[in-house]
């Protein structure tokens, strides 16, 4: 949602008379969308203010995102650069306020605010081919997982409207855009916040039939979805909507029973197995991939175990892994039964390695295989007589592939026939004679 909300602004300020500096040395203003969510991404946005602050003091510093919703004011006081403050609600006031703190080098202003409803931006078109577009369908979260600094930073759900969201997907597709990818914190739950929940239809799969019948449109993919949201009219989409990609982020975040409660999940072990099942009931082929956290407080080694039972018998094809850190304000952070850096540290490496076999499976079945790849870019390594591209799979895996020409070929759908497995990607030859 970070890389999304970045993305629409580098683009609106660069329509709005702000041309992009080269280096950071030369800039007259920098914009850091943080996170802070973990530990790690808040000190390397500190890291990065500071770095700021010693090579080019007169800068204009703004500070978005859930870092700046955390500290507030605070942040003002770290250093004088820091002039503006915005979350990503109040993104679309950034361009012209930009405007009055560049004239007035005395001002500083705090824009956070979290409106009651969706705030609609405005479409920014693609001002290249590009072969895939986020589209945001909701803010913030009514959840309250126990860990998580979410919900403080990022304001209670505000779904976005169905025609506005389709608008805006009609309007990529028309400009070239053949992959959307619809985002939120809990996209399973779209839409309850405005209607209630018909019949335990959820509100999403309609959205979704809606979106596959955009006819230039050829995949759609969303993230992030939770568990307990997950309802079958949302499994039976992957059977019945072909551009519904095969893959989906269904972050467990723990194997044991007793910690999924601590954490405040709301579901249990045997409700996920009973997901995945009926997701490879749905769509035989489907890649699923996890986010787990180790180290939460109380979690014992035979919770731990039940992590690695978890990956063993639902043979993730990839899962994004974490140590659990305190969040200001989230309720875990008072819990009793802390566990020692050392034994998360250790947790996560026994996990990280056990992962690495299944990702590395999962990669190997693909050799051999015919698939189809929608290519983004242009590889970062290329070949000494070839250019090589890189796309995605339907299934979200990364395919590098070498064209005999140089033609532009981004946005363009080729089929692939899977030669090599690499640690977190394949590589593919192009099965017809392009
Ligand atoms: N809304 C998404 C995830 C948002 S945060 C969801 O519900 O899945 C992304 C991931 O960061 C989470 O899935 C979790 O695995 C991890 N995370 C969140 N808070 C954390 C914490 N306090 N410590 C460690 N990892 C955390
Ligand atoms: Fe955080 Fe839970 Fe909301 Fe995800 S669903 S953002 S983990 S509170």
């Amino acid at each position: 949602m970070n890389t999304h909300d970045s993305d629409w602004l580098k683009k609106t300020l660069r329509l709005k008379g702000f041309p992009e500096a080269q280096t950071p040395e030369e800039a007259d203003i920098v914009l850091i969308n943080t996170c802070s969510v973990r530990k790690k991404p808040e000190q390397k946005a500190y890291e990065l203010i500071s770095w700021l602050d010693s090579i080019n003091p007169g800068i204009l510093i703004g500070v978005g995102g859930c870092l700046a919703v955390q500290v507030g004011n605070g942040l003002f006081e770290r250093s004088a650069s820091i002039r503006l403050l915005f979350n990503s609600d109040t993104l679309s006031a950034v361009p012209e306020e930009l405007k009055n703190l560049m004239d007035d080098q005395e001002k500083r202003l705090n824009l956070i605010h979290f409106p009651v409803f969706y705030p609609e931006r405005n479409t920014v078109l693609p001002t290249k081919v590009e072969a895939g577009a986020f589209v945001n369908i909701m803010q913030g979260c009514d959840n309250a997982c126990a860990y998580c600094i979410v919900p403080s930073v990022r304001g209670r759900q505000r779904s976005r409207n169905m025609e506005d969201i389709l608008a805006e997907c009609a309007t990529l597709v028309e400009h070239g855009v053949k992959e959307i990818t619809l985002l939120g914190q809990n996209v399973n739950s779209w839409a309850q916040d405005l209607w209630p929940k018909a019949g335990g239809k959820s509100f999403f799969s309609e959205l979704l039939k809606a979106l596959s019948k955009l006819d230039k449109l050829q995949r759609i993919r969303f993230t992030t979805s939770h568990p307990k949201d997950l309802s079958d009219d949302v499994i039976d989409a992957f059977t019945e909507l072909p551009k519904l990609c095969p893959h989906l982020h269904l972050p467990l975040q723990s194997g044991s029973d007793k910690i999924l409660k601590a954490m405040g999940r709301k579901y249990d072990m045997p409700r996920y197995r009973a997901l995945a099942t009926a997701l490879r009931r749905a769509r035989p082929d489907i890649s699923i991939t996890t986010d787990l956290i180790v180290g939460f407080p109380g979690e014992t080694d035979q919770d731990f175990r039940d992590n690695l039972t978890a990956i063993k018998d639902l043979a993730f094809d990839a899962s994004f892994s974490f140590k659990y850190n305190d969040r200001p304000g989230a309720p875990s952070a008072s819990l009793p039964g802390k566990i020692a850096e050392k034994v998360k540290a250790e947790r996560l490496a026994e996990l990280q390695e056990l992962q690495t076999g299944f990702t590395s499976t999962a990669l190997q079945r693909m050799v051999g295989l015919k698939t189809e790849v929608l290519l983004e870019k242009e590889s970062r390594k290329q070949d000494a007589e070839r250019n090589s591209w890189q796309g995605r799979d339907p299934h979200n895996y990364v395919v590098n592939v070498c064209l005999p020409q140089p033609h532009n070929l981004i946005g363009a759908t080729l089929p692939v026939r899977i030669t090599e497995a690499k640690r977190h990607s394949l590589i593919g030859e192009p099965e017809t004679g392009i």
